[in-house]
């Protein structure tokens, strides 16, 4: 995304499955050459969830670098403390575990973050950030283009649920699907992620069995249910089990008994 806005960027990788450590970033940082660095929380793709808090602590080192989460498939379905974290932007989506259909992205940002916006020239229209915080500033939280006022009222309602749930029962809920999905992967097949860094809004699972994946999925459907092939290199090698959002666990045990039904029976 740097690049095909022209800034320049360096792309540094962890082979698939492996979590991005707090020392990478040290080493990074440390060169001197950055102004910014992402990251992303939660890798859709492999199933692993970065450590944000030993992050945070070499973050912390460096409080001139702005610091930027994707938080798009873990943001409703894990607890993501931007400040205590110091994530100066933090980036999340409506489509995954905050459970609304797709087209709203949302953000937090930090008043570090709008001081070092205002060093940088051509920051766009639809997304200057700088605009749209003066903006909601006077105008009372008004937005400079139009919004999608109908993700807004579908957010608002969503948030009080998420509410009267409650944060920690959330997000209990959530690792408690993990750990039914993870359970039942180490027993049928074997996790792709690093175990220290397992996600908790999804499981990426080793397809250790050369089982069809995409017959699978189409006889998932039949059942009402669904879930992903691997994403990419690892289609076919992987599949991805989501349990995020409002599903339950009970829902989860009731997919594991039919993929067991479809499989093994
Ligand atoms: C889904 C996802 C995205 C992409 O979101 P779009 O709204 O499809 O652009 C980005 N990052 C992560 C971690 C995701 O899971």
């Amino acid at each position: 995304m740097a690049e095909n806005n022209r800034v320049p960027a360096d792309l540094f990788e962890v082979d698939w499955g492996k979590a991005v450590s707090a020392t990478l970033i040290d080493e990074v940082l440390a060169t001197g050459k950055y102004d910014l660095f992402t990251i992303t929380h939660n890798e859709t793709s492999t199933g692993v969830m970065n450590p944000v808090i030993e992050i945070a602590e070499v973050a912390g080192k460096y409080p001139d670098i702005v610091y930027c989460l994707d938080a798009v498939s873990s943001m409703g379905g894990t607890k993501i403390e931007v400040d205590k974290l110091g994530v100066d932007i933090c980036i999340t989506s409506t489509q995954k575990a905050l459970g609304l259909p797709p087209g709203m992205s949302v953000c937090s940002f930090s008043r570090k973050a709008i001081e070092r916006a205002k060093n940088v020239p051509h920051r766009g229209y639809y997304l200057d950030l700088l605009a749209i915080y003066d903006y909601i500033q006077k105008k009372d939280y008004q937005y400079p283009s139009t919004p999608s006022l109908s993700h807004m009222f579908a957010m608002d309602y969503q948030l009080d649920r998420i509410l009267s749930e409650g944060l920690e029962g959330r997000f209990t809920r959530h690792l408690d699907m993990a750990e039914l999905v993870r359970e039942w992967a180490r027993e049928k097949f074997e996790l792709f992620a690093d175990e220290k860094h397992l996600s908790n809004t999804l499981t990426c699972i080793s397809n250790n069995r050369g089982i069809d994946v995409a017959a699978l999925n189409k006889e998932l459907g039949n059942r009402g249910f669904q879930i992903s092939n691997g994403y990419g290199k690892l289609k076919d090698k992987t599949f991805r089990i989501a349990h995020m959002a409002e599903r339950s666990p009970d829902e989860i045990k009731e997919l594991l008994d039919n993929i067991d039904d479809i499989l093994f029976s």
